[in-house]
């Protein structure tokens, strides 16, 4: 039996988005002392969208982009990765630190369940910070 997963192409154009979401994170994460390059990869895993390498003693990140993904790259899911991968960087530093006790593998599920739930809180639909501007402008109505 094939695999039935939809295939979407990420063509220039969500590249260039995906590229101006990242330098969108880069600053607001404080990591403007960064040079990110971001290229396209052909022939990934398919269930990857991405992938980074950073090193923090050069202050340098790679992030591959997968040609093909396995969900519709709308806006909003370009924006969502391109904070997933720029997290990665910001927590990359700790994640060095903690190598001296614990092992990649397990250092990589602490960082994303960091992510996962910063994602959460971001982009869910019922994240606390949509939720949050929801009633700040419930404030502003009451005080006027
Ligand atoms: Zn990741």
């Amino acid at each position: 039996m094939e695999d039935q997963q939809p295939r979407y192409k990420i063509t220039e154009e969500h590249a260039a988005k995906f590229a101006y979401y990242v330098l969108d994170w880069q600053e607001k994460l404080s990591l403007s002392n960064y040079k990110i390059y971001i290229s396209m990869k052909h022939n990934r895993d398919e269930n990857t969208y991405a992938e980074t390498e950073s090193s923090s003693e050069y202050k340098t990140a790679t992030i591959e982009i997968n040609d093909y993904w396995v969900t519709d790259p709308t806006d909003e899911f370009l924006d969502e990765i391109a904070f997933h991968e720029v997290s990665e960087i910001l927590l990359y530093p700790m994640g060095e630190a903690l190598e001296k006790f614990y092992s990649k593998e397990y250092i990589n599920i602490l960082t994303h369940n960091i992510i996962r739930t910063w994602e959460n809180l971001i982009f869910r639909k019922d994240g606390m910070i949509r939720d949050r501007d929801i009633k700040k402008k419930k404030v502003k109505s009451i005080v006027g």
